[in-house]
């Protein structure tokens, strides 16, 4: 060879820690085993779900016989127009004037990586990121990669699985002013634990006191109450606030469309002019990434989005994934709780929300589950609730319960 040696230097890194979860289920022969390692809705009987709105998006798409062209740099104006209405509301002054710089994206882990970008090109004040502790494993990769110093701040209390609400306050108010801080918009990854509303509101005086930009990280919009608009709080709280925001949101989760890679990114902008130079150098930052994201996924949720019939249709099947989820809450609760008696307390179990749970689970106890129930979480606890269905639960509790006693 004509470099031999040349990759010699490269070290094996460490597998992916959620990811490595399905590849140890999947080798896994037994009848009895569970997967509450990745965060993507199962029905009822375990199964990936189609919504029935997507289905029918295919088929108005498939039967208006489409063509295959390029989109333009920033998407499908359709998706991104409707995108915008969805986080920031219908009512939103931003987008009654047309206030908001936005862009398509390739789902929701793109549109922070197009943020990211932006911002260590144009933020003015420093390239410091605020996460909270713990967060999405992929946030301080994507923030470190875009040349961003990675900080945190106290959020969940581990002694009672809630939320640290002091430690909170304390750490962003003595965080460095002019910093951009990350914020989970609804159903907190991996914690399920969310601030209240009156909490969020502490949360905007507190970031404006101290003179920090909140870039929110909507991947569930919908998915953690059931309503749409009731997890948008966060967002319309703070805009309505006059906080300038930067979001990035993902179709995955609420739409099902987790392979087909639909998001957006945005930023709300002081006017038309401002606008304008801000939509040109997001087209400079994604051009050499990608040139223009993927139709399909797009075509799909702008559809359903722009569509009364399938919105409505929609914002019942997304109720419906969030009310079963809801419901495997209580049914969990209950039975650690009072059918099989497990020690501890488990109302975080209920009060939690969204796809993820923090079950107080240590290390141990979760490789025990893994090695002599068959049941494959994330090492430090989290379970997906999506992956509970009526046929696993009672082994799951069960389970749960011999790992604890
Ligand atoms: N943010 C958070 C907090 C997430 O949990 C996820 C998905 N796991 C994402 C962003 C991005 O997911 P995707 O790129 O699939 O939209």
């Amino acid at each position: 060879s004509t470099w031999p040696g040349v990759w010699n230097n490269v070290p094996a890194g460490p597998p992916d820690p959620i990811l490595g979860i399905t590849e140890r289920f999947k080798a896994d022969k037994s009848p009895l085993k569970i997967n509450l390692g990745v965060g993507a809705y199962r029905d009822g009987s375990g199964k990936p779900y189609v919504l029935s709105a997507v289905k029918k998006a295919e088929e108005i798409i498939r039967a208006s016989n489409p063509d295959h062209e390029y989109l333009p740099i920033t998407g499908l104006p359709e998706l991104t127009n409707a995108a915008t209405v969805l986080a920031y509301g219908a009512n939103s002054p931003h987008v009654k004037n047309g206030t908001i710089s936005v862009t398509q994206s390739i789902s929701g882990t793109g549109a922070l990586r197009i943020g990211a970008a932006f911002l260590a090109r144009f933020w003015p004040r420093g390239k410091v990121i605020y996460l909270p502790t713990p967060s999405w494993g992929n946030h301080q990769a994507i923030f470190q990669d875009a040349g961003f110093e990675v900080r945190q701040y106290r959020y969940l209390d581990s002694k009672t699985i809630g939320i640290d609400f002091e430690g909170l306050k304390s750490d962003l108010l003595g965080a460095e002013p002019g910093s951009i801080v990350l914020l989970h918009a609804c159903a907190h990854n991996p914690t399920g634990v969310d601030p209240t509303e009156a909490q969020w509101r502490q949360i905007s005086d507190l970031v404006k006191e101290n003179q920090l930009y909140p870039f929110f990280d909507m991947a569930y919009q919908g998915f953690a109450s059931g309503s749409t608009d009731r997890d948008a709080f966060a967002v319309r709280h703070f805009v309505s606030e006059g906080h300038q925001i930067a979001l990035a949101q993902s179709f995955a989760k609420n739409m099902g469309l987790y392979g087909e890679r639909v998001g957006a990114f945005s930023l709300t902008v002081a006017d038309a002019e401002e606008k304008a130079r801000i939509d040109s150098q997001l087209k400079i930052v994604i051009r050499p990434m990608y040139s223009n994201p993927p139709l399909h996924g797009a075509r799909i949720a702008s559809t359903i989005l722009t569509n009364p019939e399938l919105y409505a249709e929609w914002e019942t099947e997304v109720k419906g994934m969030a009310d079963r989820i809801i419901n495997m809450r209580e049914r969990l609760y209950d039975e650690l709780t009072h059918t099989h008696k497990t020690p501890g307390e488990w109302g975080h179990i209920k009060s939690q929300i969204g796809m993820f749970s923090y079950t107080g689970l240590t290390p141990p106890q979760t490789s025990a589950l893994a090695e002599k129930a068959h049941i494959y979480m994330t090492s430090f606890g989290r379970i997906s609730m999506a992956g509970l269905n009526n046929s696993n639960i009672d082994y799951f509790a069960e389970s749960v319960s011999k790992a604890v006693k």
